[in-house]
C-alpha cells in the first residue's frame, strides 16, 4: 500500500488511546507479578449489575423477539417513539425543560455521538475543547484536519472554562465533568450561551453524567441555560446513569431552533447507522419507571458512597482533591512536581491501585491523577487503606 493515500491527520494523534496505554503498563505489571491483587480505580466502567427493573424490561423484550407477532426488524433510525418520549418526559420534563421528542435522538452511545457530530460542520470551522477534558472531543476533531484551541479549567478557578480568546465555531462543554469530577455553574453557562449566540458558535454540551449531580439547584441541562435552544446540543448516555456501558444506549437532543442541524445529523443517522436493538431500548426505557428510576438512585447513591470515601481518605492523608461531590470522579492533586504518568506507576508499584494520569486528558491534567468512584466498596476502601499505609 502507499501510505499517502492514507489520511495523514491520523499521525498528528497521541500515540495511542489513553486507556489502551493504561491497559499496557497493567499486562506489563501483572506478568512481572502474577500474584498482585490490583484495585482499578481508573477506567470510568460501572461494576454494579443492571437493575431488575431493566432486566425485567429486557427479559420481556425478547419474549416478543420471539413471537411472529410481535417480532420487529429494523427499527427508526432515529429510535423509537416509545424511547425518545420517555427521555422527554423523565430527563427533561422533572427539570421544566420542554423537549419534543422529534428533538431527540437514541443511538448506541454518547462516545460515537461526540465523536460524529462535528462531520456536520464544514472543515474549516473552528474548534474549542475544554482543558482538561474527555479526550475523544479533541482526538475526533484532529482526525478531521481541524485545529484545536484549548480552554483551560484550572483549580484557581474552580474549574470554570475559560472563554474563548479568539473566535470559535463550535464549542464543547461537559459538566460533570470527566476527568475533574467539578460542575460549570450557571453562570459560567451563562457566559457560555451568551457567547455562542453574539457569535453564532454551536455548544456541543456532554452531560453523561448528570445523574451524579446531588444538588437540585445546580445545572443539569444546557436547556435549563435561557437562549440554549438556540446554540446548543445536548449529549446523555444511559451508560453511567444506568450502568450500560456494556448495553449501549445514548441520547443526543437536537433541537428545532438549530432545524438545519437537526435535520442534518437525522440525515447522517439514517446513512451511517441503523438503530439501537428494540431489547436495548425497551431496557432504556425501564430506566424512567416509578421503579427503575429509585433502583437507578440506589445504585448511584452507593458510587457517590464511594465517591465520597475517597475524598474523605484522602483528605485525611494530608492531600487536596477536587470533585467527587456531583460526579464519580475524584481529582488528586499530587503534592510536588511529579509528573501524573510518573505516578501512576509509583501508585500501581507501592499500592497495587490503578488510577489515571490527569496529563492523558490535556496538557492542565498535568499534576493531576483521576480516581474513578464506580470500583466496589470494598475494593475502593481497601485502595485508601493501601494509600494511606504504603504511599510514600
Ligand atoms: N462522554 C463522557 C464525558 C464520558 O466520560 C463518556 C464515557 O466515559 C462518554 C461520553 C461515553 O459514553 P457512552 O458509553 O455512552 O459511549
Amino acid at each position: 500500500m502507499n501510505d499517502t493515500i492514507l489520511n495523514p491527520h491520523y499521525a498528528e494523534l497521541a500515540e495511542s488511546y489513553l486507556f489502551s496505554t493504561i491497559a499496557r503498563k497493567i499486562a506489563e505489571y501483572r506478568s512481572a507479578h502474577p500474584g498482585a491483587e490490583i484495585i482499578k480505580l481508573g477506567i470510568g466502567d460501572v461494576t454494579t449489575p443492571l437493575v431488575p427493573a431493566v432486566i425485567d424490561a429486557m427479559h420481556r423484550a425478547v419474549d416478543e423477539m420471539g413471537e411472529r407477532s410481535t417480532f420487529r426488524g429494523y427499527g427508526p433510525e432515529q429510535g423509537y417513539e416509545f424511547l425518545r418520549e420517555a427521555v422527554a418526559r423523565g430527563e427533561y420534563a422533572p427539570r421544566s425543560v420542554e423537549i419534543s421528542p422529534d428533538e431527540v435522538f437514541i443511538s448506541d452511545g454518547s462516545k460515537c455521538d461526540v465523536a460524529n457530530f462535528q462531520e456536520l460542520f464544514s472543515a474549516s470551522v473552528r474548534v474549542a475543547v475544554p482543558d482538561p477534558v474527555y479526550p475523544v472531543y479533541l482526538d475526533s476533531n484532529l482526525m478531521a484536519g481541524r485545529k484545536v484551541e484549548f480552554l483551560p479549567a484550572l483549580a484557581e478557578n474552580g474549574f470554570q472554562v475559560e472563554l474563548p480568546k479568539s473566535p470559535v465555531d463550535v464549542i464543547y462543554l461537559c459538566s460533570p465533568n470527566n476527568p475533574t469530577g467539578t460542575v460549570l455553574t450557571r453562570e459560567t453557562l451563562e457566559k457560555f450561551v451568551n457567547y455562542a449566540l453574539k457569535n453564532g458558535s454551536v455548544i456541543l454540551f456532554d452531560a453523561a453524567y448528570s445523574a451524579y449531580i446531588r444538588d437540585e439547584k445546580l445545572v443539569h441541562s444546557i436547556y435549563e441555560i435561557p437562549g440554549a435552544r438556540e446554540c446548543a446540543v445536548e449529549f446523555r448516555s444511559f451508560s453511567k446513569t444506568a450502568g450500560f456501558t456494556g448495553v449501549r444506549c445514548a441520547v443526543t437532543v437536537v433541537p428545532k431552533e438549530l432545524e438545519t442541524l437537526r435535520k442534518m445529523w437525522l440525515r447522517r443517522q439514517s446513512t451511517k447507522f441503523n438503530g439501537v436493538s428494540y431489547v436495548v431500548q425497551r431496557a432504556a426505557e425501564a430506566v424512567y419507571s416509578e421503579t427503575g428510576w429509585a433502583q437507578i438512585k440506589s445504585v448511584i447513591d452507593g458510587y457517590m458512597a464511594n465517591a465520597a470515601a475517597i475524598r474523605a481518605g484522602l483528605a485525611q492523608c494530608g492531600y487536596t482533591v477536587y470533585g467527587g461531590e456531583h460526579a464519580p470522579y475524584i481529582w488528586w492533586k499530587l503534592p510536588g512536581e511529579e509528573k501524573s504518568f510518573d505516578f501512576f506507576d509509583r501508585l500501581l508499584k507501592s499500592c497495587e491501585v490503578v488510577g489515571t494520569p490527569g496529563s492523558g486528558f490535556g496538557a492542565c491534567g498535568e499534576g493531576y491523577f483521576r480516581l474513578t468512584a464506580f470500583g466496589e466498596a470494598a475494593a475502593t476502601r481497601r485502595a485508601l487503606e493501601r494509600i494511606a499505609a504504603r504511599l510514600k
